[in-house]
C-alpha cells in the first residue's frame, strides 16, 4: 500500500463519499486525508456549565440532553431547525440551517449528548449555530485532545462529521503503522533536533500529549517553511549554474555623460550601493532578477534610468513597464527632460496612442532606433518586438502578474536583465520566503533635506479646520490633494462620493481664487493626463482624485494630502498616497479624514499611520493586521497556501528554515550528494508542475 492509494479504498469510504471528500475537502489520496491536520484540539472530558457562559467563552464544549425541537420555514426551499440543549443548570439554543432533516432524524429525547462550538448572544439568548453534535459517551471522559477537523454541511449530511473523519484518519493511520516515509534527510533532522515525520503525522491527529502535539506542529511547520524556500532557492541556484545571460562589461559614454553632465543632484549612499549592486550583477553573464526596494520618493526611478544607460552602453535596447498610463507618461517626461541633449531616443508607448503612432513606434523598435521604451501593459503585446531587448524594468511590481511578465521575457533570445521596483515595502520574513530566488537591493534613505511628513487625524466634525488649513496652505503657495477612496464593488456608489466632494470642495473654494482640478478612473486618459499635467504646472490648487493618483506621482510642491474616509484604506496603500507630499517642496502634512466612530482595526491602522512614516514598520503593521492573504502580490505565492505555519508568528523559523535551504545548496548546488537524494526528489516532483522559473 502506498499514500498515492485513492481514498475510495480506505475502509469506511467507498466511491460517493470519496466524491464528497475529494469536491469538499480536495482529499482523494491516502495522503490527501493524512495531511488533513486538525484545526483544533478539544479536551471532551472538560465540560462547560451553560450557567457558565459568557462573552470570553469561546469555543467549548456542553453535555446535555435536547427538547423543544422547532423547525420553522423561512423561504420556500429553506427552513431553520433550533432545539434547547439542557444540562440541569440551564439551556442553550442549538440552530442549524442547512442540513435541517438530516439532523432533525438523527436527534433523540432523553440521549446525552456532547455538543461543541463557540456560543453567542442572540436576542439575549446564548446559542450556537451549526455545532458538533454527537451522543455522549463513557470513553469521552478519559479521551483528551480529541482532534478537531473542519468538515462542510455536505459532508456531514453524508455522514462524515468531525468525529468520523477522525475515525477514517485512524482507519488510514492503523493500517499505515509506521510507513510514513520521511521526507527530510536524516541529518537536517538530527540538527535541528526535529520530531521524525512518521511521529509526527501520528502526533498531529492524536497526540499522546501536549508536548507531542507541539513538536509534531513544529515538524510540520518546518517542512513547509523548508520546503517552500528549498524550491525558490533550488531554482535560484539552478539559474545561475545554467542559463546565459547577457553581459554588461563596461559602463560607457552614455552612463558617465549622464553622471556627469545631467544628474541635478548628488546621489544618496543608498543611490550609490544599489547602482553598484546591479553593475555588478548585470556582468556575470547570469540574467539579472533582482527587487528593488525603496521607500516612495526615495529616489528609485532614476537608479532605474541610469541602469537602463548601462544596457544602452552595452548596445542594448531597455524598456520600463509601468502601471498606469498617467505613470508611464511621468516617466516618459522625466526620462526626456533628463536625457535632453544626450542623443537619446526615449519613446512613450500606451493603449491610447493612435494606431499609426503606434506602427511607427513599433518599426522603430523593431528597427533599433528606439534606445529606451516606456509604457504599460500595451508593451507585452506580441506585436511589439525590440531589436536587442537588454533589460526590462517593471515599476510597481504587484500590478503585473506573473503571466504578464513571461511574456516580456520571450521578447529576446537571451533574457533580457530584470529590475523589478517596488514600493510596497515588503516585511522582511515575506521577502525571505517569497523572494527566494529573486536577489533584493534596498534604498533604505530618502535624499537630503526631507522633513518627515506629519500625520493628523481629523474627524469629519473638523472638516471646517482643515479647509482653513488647507487655505493657509494655498496662500503659501502649495498645493493640495484630496483622495476618496475607490473600491470596485460599489464603483458608482464612490465616484458619487467624489463627485460630492468636488462640489462641497468647489463651494468652500471658489473660482477664480482658487482653482481645481479632478481625476477618476472612469475619465478618458487624455482628460487624465491633461488634468495631472495642469495640476504639475502649478495652474490649480487642489486636485481631487481617486486613488488613481496612488503610485508614482510626482509633484513636489503639493505638501498636502489629504485622504477622506481613510478608515476605507488598507495601511500600504495609506503609506502610498501619503508618499505623494514630501516630495521635495518642504515641510508636508497628510491628514487623515474618518468618520466619529472607527472599528478596532481601523482605528490601529490610523495610528500606526500617524505614529511612523518607516514603510517597513508600516508593512510590518499591515502584515499583522490583515494576515498575508490580503497583500497585494501574494496570490502567486505558496505562501497563501500555507496549512501550519504562519509567516508573521513563525518569522524565527522562517529565518532559520532559509538558513538551513543556503547552506544545503551552498554544499551541494545540484543536490547529488546521497544524503540529499529526498531533496532531489522533491525537486523533480515540483518541476512536472508549470513554473515561470525564469521570470521570477
Ligand atoms: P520613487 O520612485 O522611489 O518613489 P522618485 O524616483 O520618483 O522616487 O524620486 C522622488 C524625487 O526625488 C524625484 O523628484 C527625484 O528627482 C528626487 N531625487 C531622486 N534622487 C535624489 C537625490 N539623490 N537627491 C535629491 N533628490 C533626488
Ligand atoms: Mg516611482
Amino acid at each position: 500500500m502506498t499514500l498515492d492509494t485513492e481514498i475510495s479504498y480506505l475502509k469506511g469510504v467507498g466511491p460517493q463519499r470519496a466524491a464528497l471528500l475529494g469536491k469538499e475537502l480536495s482529499i482523494y489520496t491516502y495522503a490527501d486525508l493524512l495531511m488533513l491536520f486538525p484545526f483544533r484540539y478539544v479536551d471532551r472530558s472538560s465540560i462547560t456549565r451553560v450557567d457558565q457562559i459568557d462573552n470570553d467563552t469561546s469555543f467549548a464544549v456542553f453535555k446535555g440532553i435536547v427538547r423543544n425541537m422547532h423547525t420553522v420555514k423561512t423561504s420556500l426551499r429553506s427552513e431553520r431547525l433550533t432545539v434547547d440543549l439542557y444540562d440541569g443548570s440551564g439551556s442553550i439554543e442549538l440552530v442549524w440551517f442547512q442540513g435541517v432533516k438530516w439532523i432533525r432524524e438523527k436527534l433523540k429525547p432523553n440521549v446525552e449528548y456532547l455538543v461543541m462550538g463557540t456560543p453567542s448572544q442572540y436576542n439575549g439568548m446564548w446559542q450556537i449555530t451549526h455545532p458538533e453534535i454527537e451522543p455522549y459517551s463513557y470513553s469521552d471522559d478519559h479521551h483528551n485532545y480529541t482532534p478537531v477537523y473542519s468538515t462542510t454541511e455536505k459532508l456531514k449530511a453524508a455522514g462524515l462529521n468531525t468525529k468520523a473523519i477522525s475515525r477514517l484518519v485512524d482507519t488510514l493511520l492503523k493500517q499505515i503503522g509506521d510507513t510514513i516515509p520521511e521526507t527530510l534527510p536524516q541529518y537536517v533532522i538530527a540538527r535541528h533536533g526535529l520530531m521524525p515525520r512518521n511521529q509526527s503525522l501520528h502526533n498531529i491527529h492524536f497526540p499522546t500529549s501536549p508536548q507531542a502535539l507541539s513538536q509534531a506542529i513544529e515538524r510540520q511547520k518546518f517542512d513547509e517553511l523548508f520546503f517552500l524556500q528549498l524550491n525558490y532557492q533550488y531554482r535560484r541556484t539552478a539559474r545561475n549554474l545554467h542559463s546565459s545571460g547577457l553581459v554588461f562589461q563596461t559602463v560607457g559614454d552614455n552612463f558617465n555623460r549622464f553622471f556627469a553632465e545631467k544628474i541635478p543632484f548628488t546621489l544618496t549612499d543608498a543611490q550609490k550601493r544599489v547602482i553598484k549592486e546591479i553593475r555588478a550583477d548585470m556582468r556575470t553573464g547570469r540574467q539579472m532578477n533582482r527587487l528593488l526596494q525603496g521607500d516612495v520618493g526615495s529616489g528609485k526611478t532614476l537608479v532605474a534610468l541610469m541602469t537602463m544607460l548601462i544596457a544602452l552602453d552595452n548596445g542594448c535596447q531597455s524598456c520600463l513597464m509601468a502601471p498606469t498610463e498617467i505613470l508611464a507618461t511621468q516617466h516618459y517626461n522625466t526620462f526626456t527632460k533628463m536625457l535632453d541633449g544626450l542623443g537619446i531616443n526615449v519613446a512613450l508607448l500606451t493603449g491610447s496612442l493612435r494606431p499609426v503612432e503606434k506602427r511607427t513606434i513599433k518599426r522603430n523598435l523593431a528597427e533599433g532606433h528606439i534606445d529606451i521604451l516606456i509604457g504599460t501593459h500595451a508593451l507585452i503585446e506580441d506585436s511589439v518586438t525590440f531589436n536587442q531587448l537588454g533589460l526590462v524594468v517593471i515599476d510597481e511590481q504587484h500590478r503585473f502578474g506573473v503571466q504578464q511578465r513571461a511574456k516580456l521575457w520571450a521578447k529576446n533570445s537571451i533574457a533580457p536583465h530584470i529590475l523589478v521596483m517596488t514600493a510596497t515595502p515588503i516585511p522582511r520574513t515575506l521577502a525571505m520566503t517569497l523572494y527566494g530566488d529573486l536577489e533584493c537591493s534596498v534604498i533604505d534613505e530618502l535624499p537630503p533635506g526631507r522633513q518627515p511628513i506629519k500625520t493628523m487625524h481629523a474627524t469629519d466634525a473638523k472638516r471646517l479646520l482643515v479647509f482653513d488649513f488647507m487655505r493657509k496652505q494655498i496662500a503659501a503657495g502649495r498645493q493640495v490633494y484630496v483622495v476618496y477612496p475607490l473600491i470596485n464593488e460599489s464603483e458608482s456608489l464612490d465616484l458619487k462620493d467624489l463627485m460630492d466632494g468636488y462640489e462641497s470642495i468647489s463651494r468652500s473654494f471658489p473660482q477664480p481664487k482658487y482653482q481645481l482640478s479632478i481625476v477618476h478612473g472612469k475619465m478618458p486618459a487624455e482628460a487624465k493626463s491633461y488634468e495631472m499635467e495642469r495640476f504639475k504646472r502649478g495652474e490649480t490648487n487642489i486636485m481631487v482624485s481617486t486613488t488613481v493618483i496612488e503610485v508614482g506621482v510626482d509633484v513636489p510642491n503639493a505638501t498636502v494630502m489629504v485622504i477622506e474616509n481613510a478608515e476605507r484604506f488598507g495601511l500600504s496603500q495609506l503609506h502610498q498616497l501619503r508618499g505623494r507630499v514630501g516630495r521635495g517642496g518642504g515641510q508636508s502634512y497628510c491628514i487623515l479624514m474618518t468618520k466619529d466612530r472607527l472599528a478596532k482595526n481601523a482605528a490601529e491602522r490610523i495610528s500606526t499611520m500617524c505614529a511612523t512614516t518607516d514603510g517597513f514598520r508600516i508593512a510590518e503593521a499591515d502584515l499583522r493586521l490583515r494576515g498575508p492573504g490580503d497583500i497585494q502580490g501574494l496570490q502567486q505565492s505558496g505562501i497563501l497556501n500555507l496549512k501550519v505555519a504562519d509567516i508573521v508568528d513563525d518569522e524565527p523559523l522562517v529565518a532559520t528554515t532559509r538558513q538551513s535551504v543556503t547552506a544545503i545548496l551552498e554544499a551541494d548546488p545540484e543536490l547529488r550528494s546521497p544524503d540529499n537524494a529526498l531533496l532531489l526528489k522533491y525537486i523533480r516532483q515540483q518541476a512536472a508542475k508549470p513554473s515561470w522559473e525564469k521570470i521570477s
